[in-house]
C-alpha cells in the first residue's frame, strides 16, 4: 500500500487539502488498483458513516472505520511530532543565541582591553556593527554587575518557563487525544 495516499485519502475525506492535492489523488488512484480499491472502501465508508450515524454498521464496515481512525491518529501523531519538532528547534535556537550574546557580553565585560582591540581591528571592515558593539559593551559596562546577573536570571527563568510550558501543552494535547478516541 501506499503510505502517502492513504494519508491523502483520509485528508480528502476530511476535507483538509487543496483542490491540487485532490487531483493529486484521483490520479494515482486511476492508475494504482491497490490504493482504488481503498479508496472505493474508505469513500463507501464514510457515506455510511455520513448517512446513518446512528445505525450500528456491519463488522465488516467496522474494520474499515478502525483502520480509517487508526489513520487519522496517526496523523494527527505526526502532525504533532513536527509542531513540538519545529517548537523545540525555534526554542534551541533561541536559547543558543541568547547564551552566545551573554558569553560575548560577558567577555567583552571582564576583557574590555581585547574587546576595544578586537573591536578596532575589525574596524576598517564593519564600522556601523563595531559602533554598535563598543556602544552595546559601554551600555552594559554603566549597567555593572548585578544587572547583568539579574538579567542572566531572567533568561533562565524565560528558557525554564517556556520548557515548562511545552510540557503541559504536550500532555494536555494527550490527555485531548485520549478523550476524542473514546468519543470517537
Ligand atoms: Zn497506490
Amino acid at each position: 500500500m501506499h503510505d502517502e495516499f492513504t494519508s491523502l485519502m483520509s485528508l480528502v475525506l476530511d476535507r483538509e487539502v487543496t483542490p491540487a492535492q485532490a487531483t493529486v489523488l484521483r490520479q494515482h488512484v486511476a492508475g494504482c488498483a491497490e490504493c482504488a480499491a481503498t479508496w472505493r472502501e474508505w469513500q463507501a465508508v464514510d457515506v455510511r458513516l455520513a448517512a446513518a450515524p446512528l445505525v450500528l454498521p456491519p463488522a465488516s464496515l467496522m474494520v474499515g472505520v478502525a483502520a480509517r481512525l487508526a489513520e487519522r491518529n496517526a496523523q494527527r501523531q505526526r502532525r504533532r511530532r513536527l509542531a513540538s519538532g519545529l517548537l523545540l528547534a525555534w526554542g534551541g535556537t533561541l536559547g543558543a543565541l541568547w547564551l552566545v550574546t551573554l558569553i560575548l557580553a560577558a567577555w567583552g565585560y571582564s576583557h574590555p582591553l581585547e574587546a576595544g582591540l578586537l573591536l578596532s581591528s575589525g574596524a576598517q571592515v564593519v564600522t556601523s556593527l563595531t559602533g554598535l558593539l563598543s556602544g552595546v559593551q559601554s551600555f552594559l559596562r554603566s549597567l555593572g554587575q548585578p544587572v547583568l546577573a539579574l538579567l542572566s536570571a531572567c533568561f533562565v527563568s524565560l528558557t525554564g518557563g517556556l520548557v515548562l510550558l511545552w510540557v503541559w501543552v504536550m500532555v494536555r494535547s494527550d490527555m485531548a487525544q485520549g478523550s476524542v478516541t473514546v468519543t470517537e
